[in-house]
């Protein structure tokens, strides 16, 4: 257990060195710093331009990477090559998206539904947490070029319902960035400080910050007491925003000039050319009460009275979600004390009314609600950097802690600077048929080897009842209570049996030790990152090889000699691919020999299934 301040006394912050405050948006992403000389905090732009940046990502023939608003005019030429949403993806396995796959006009590889998504772009394959980098990379380097100095720290905010496994992949897209990631902090907590709430240490209050931006809505109910901010509630829809006002209004234009959603689905660049009209004409309403414009000759015509009509539907909705997160968090509109406006689509007057009919109180919409939570992390920087206040000083985890998973990987559970206490779990399986037992191995670092951790303690699941690859549920918990011991547990949820032991986390670590590892996991993140994924690439396809090697053993006779020849050059090409140092590679010879075997697989599916429907007669 550690206090952030020893952190900063003990010289891993400078305080010269800049903190940037990161608002890593879904569709728009900006950097605010605490200005020097007001001390106030400011988002960055350059001259004459703003200080969103759109988060889009456009990789040109040659694979190139573009960020921003240059990125988003691919969007209508080159939706195969222009990655929006990615913050959609970041801890997500196809499994969670799957029902929203129409959403994305780019490629996600869904072959295997359970591991963590990938996107592919011609040949070369990208994880969430590559793509997010990418946009944090563009920010550092646009901070860069305004400061005229290096940016390698920063907070990052992330939406108060990211689990564990989000927060990880939003803090190794920093690091992959080349940032230090101080803290993740959730994105209402923020809001509420660039409000200045929070900032009193006597002061007790409950808020709720209402987030409506271009794709998604959340609504936070904080209960605020000595600087603590505690999420009471939280609620919302991953799926409303900004771009389903955009999309009723070209429905409804579409609708008017007789255009049927088949036709526009089928003229892409129409569809989208219509949304650009939607979101001017969307915006414009913001402060006007009719949008006229003329596009491929046809006027375009829309009023504010219609356009409240389109979205009265969602706004709804979005007033449902917050009557939900009162009652979850048992209270009732009055026992609000401030209600605070963050995201682009809060400018809509509708939005703005509602919100306020609801809680019954006019809202806080002061700070411009594109900027507001990068204002406050900005102010959550400058706090850790101890500029300000003896604020936040929460107690935490000083290194992260997790177990050890296939191909020797750090797989962590409790982040570093997580709020102690805190408790974690997550559930893992077996890779050998009938494998008895599991070894659970814990460690303590940043590092994304264990060899480069520290390891804590190790024990043994044994007794698993025999059961194929796969098929075992073992849920393995962390727990550290507020004297900072850790208890680790496993347990076999199919047959129950359970194992547990006791750890004390930073047992003989010193101050410097904790610094130096620090130092360690920012020095080698690079290393780091690209060895986790030609790592997990080599895992996934060593279990390929496995799986599709037992297929064969049982099903060689209901295959064609021309389905064995195909699918052993592809495995020996996959075996081949596995030895060297290129993760793209194996991604592709992967999804070679997926697509070999998938029409057989299923053929021989459907035999089984059709087999066992006739009577059972074999
Ligand atoms: P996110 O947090 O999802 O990255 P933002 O908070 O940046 O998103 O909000 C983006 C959304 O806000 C977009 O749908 C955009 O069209 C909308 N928006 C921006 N300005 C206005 C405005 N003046 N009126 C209405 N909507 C707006
Ligand atoms: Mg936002």
């Amino acid at each position: 257990m550690a206090k952030i301040a020893i952190n900063i006394a003990t010289g891993s912050l400078q305080k010269e060195e800049i903190i940037v405050g990161i608002d890593l948006g879904t569709t728009n992403s900006l950097i605010a710093i605490i200005h020097p000389e007001t001390k106030q905090p400011v988002a960055l732009k350059e001259h004459n331009s703003a200080s969103l940046v759109p988060s889009v990502i456009y990789f040109d023939e040659a694979g190139n990477v573009t960020v921003g608003e240059e990125a988003r005019d691919h969007l209508i030429t080159s939706p195969h090559q222009t990655i929006f949403s990615a913050k959609r993806l970041m801890g997500k396995s196809y499994q969670d998206l799957k029902n929203h796959a129409s959403f994305f006009t780019y490629k996600i590889i869904d072959d295997n539904s359970e591991s963590l998504v990938k996107v592919q772009v011609a040949d070369k394959f990208y994880s969430p947490v590559d793509l997010s980098s990418f946009i944090l990379k563009e920010l550092k380097h646009r901070a860069e070029h305004i400061l005229k100095t290096p940016v390698n720290k920063a907070v990052i905010t992330v939406p108060a319902y990211f689990n564990d496994a989000q927060r990880q992949a939003t803090r190794d897209a920093g690091k992959l960035a080349g940032l230090d990631v101080l803290r993740i902090i959730n994105e209402p907590t923020a809001a509420s400080l660039a409000y200045g709430i929070g900032l009193d240490k006597s002061e007790e209050s409950i808020i709720a910050v209402y987030d409506l931006g271009g794709g998604t809505f959340d609504i936070s109910i904080l209960r605020i007491t000595g600087g603590i901010f505690e999420v009471l509630s939280t609620n919302g829809d991953t799926y409303l925003g900004g771009d389903d006002f955009d999309n009723a209004i070209v429905k409804h234009w579409a609708a008017e000039a007789g255009i049927s959603d088949e036709d526009l689905q089928a003229n892409k660049s129409l569809a989208q050319a219509l949304r650009l009209e939607a979101e001017a004409a969307k915006k414009y309403l913001s402060d006007n009460d009719v949008f006229e414009t003329v596009l491929h000759g046809d006027p375009l015509v829309l009023s504010k009275k219609t356009f409240e009509e389109l979205i009265a539907t969602f706004v709804n909705t979005s007033i449902s979600c917050c009557r939900k997160a009162l009652k979850d968090a048992s209270l009732e509109p009055k026992d609000i004390g401030t209600v605070v406006m963050v995201g682009g689509s809060t400018r809509v007057p509708l939005v703005k009314k509602s919100v306020s009919e609801f809680f019954g109180r006019t809202v806080n919409d002061s700070v411009n609600p594109d900027e507001v939570v990068a204002l406050g992390a900005a102010i959550q920087a400058d706090i850790l950097a101890g500029n300000n206040r003896d604020l936040l000083l929460l107690d935490i985890t000083a290194l992260s802690l997790g177990i050890e998973t296939a191909g020797g990987l750090m797989d962590v559970l409790i982040p570093r600077n997580a709020k102690i206490p805190s408790r974690a779990s997550r559930q893992y399986t077996t890779q050998v048929d009938g494998q008895p037992g599991m070894r659970i191995s814990v460690y303590q670092g940043e590092r994304d080897l264990v060899k480069d951790n520290r390891k804590l303690a190790e024990f043994n699941l044994s007794n698993i009842p025999g059961m194929p690859a796969g098929m075992p549920k073992v849920e393995i918990g962390f727990l550290i209570n507020a004297d900072g011991i850790l208890t680790v547990t496993a347990r076999e949820l199919r047959s129950g049996i359970e194992q547990s032991i006791e750890v004390k986390p930073q047992y003989g670590l010193t101050d410097a030790e904790v610094e130096q590892m620090l130092l360690e996991s920012i020095t080698h993140a690079k290393d780091d990152i690209a060895m986790r994924a030609i790592t997990e690439a080599r895992t996934e396809a060593e279990q390929l090889l496995k799986t599709t090697e037992r297929f064969l053993q049982k099903n060689a006779t209901l295959l064609t000699q021309e389905e064995l020849l195909q699918t052993a050059a592809s495995m020996q090409a996959l075996q081949l691919s596995i030895t060297m140092n290129d993760k793209d590679l194996i991604h592709k010879k992967i999804e070679e020999l997926n697509d070999i075997s998938r029409p057989y697989a299923e053929r021989v599916m459907d035999e089984a299934i059709s087999k066992a429907m006739s009577g059972k007669k074999i």
